[in-house]
């Protein structure tokens, strides 16, 4: 059976950390499979940006994977999961606490759709300590974050936080 894997996650906004997951995941789905980067739409989480420019900022970050195509969704994964045929879900890994929090995560999907079987893949020693929150409160200070995330992603930031966000 094809791979068809998803990558869920909130990318407010997209790190080098999630694009070496999105690099690594998309070898795993191989040439024959696919692999669906799909942003959280969570209004209620109130993200810095959109999920239509977080899609967009995504699909501009990808394109060199032919295997990738990017997604939204809001509600449950796992739904989404079964109504697109995933049968495996990613997810990286950076610390203890994010294994005990992904474990858990990763039973109740179990338990919710059988379909498909999450595998942790461990963060890259260099973004270990990365996070979108910890880019959004560095570039929201001026900060330089050129060693978290591409340039399209700064240049989004600056707009963003010019508007006055
Ligand atoms: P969420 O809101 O679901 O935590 P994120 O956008 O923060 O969404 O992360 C999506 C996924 O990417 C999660 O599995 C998270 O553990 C993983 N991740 C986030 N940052 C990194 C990183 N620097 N290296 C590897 N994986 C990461």
């Amino acid at each position: 059976m094809p791979v068809c894997a998803v990558y869920p996650g909130s990318f407010d906004p997209v790190t080098y950390g999630h694009l070496d997951i999105i690099r690594r995941a998309s070898r795993i789905a191989g040439a024959d499979g696919r692999l669906i980067v799909a942003v959280l739409d969570n209004s209620e989480k109130k993200p810095l940006f959109s999920a239509g420019e977080r899609q967009d900022m995504l699909a501009g970050l990808t394109r060199e994977f032919p295997n990738v195509e990017v997604a939204s969704f809001s509600g449950l994964l796992t739904d989404f999961a079964r109504e697109n045929g995933v049968n495996l879900i990613i997810r990286g890994v950076r610390s203890s606490a994010d294994y005990e929090y992904e474990s858990v995560i990763a039973k109740v999907y179990g338990g919710l759709y059988g379909g498909a079987e999450t595998v942790f893949l461990p963060a890259d020693g260099r973004y270990a300590y990365l996070s979108s929150s910890v880019v959004r409160e560095v570039a929201g200070k001026n900060g330089d974050v050129a060693h978290m995330t591409p340039q399209s992603v700064i240049g989004m930031l600056r707009e963003k936080f010019r508007e006055g966000k």
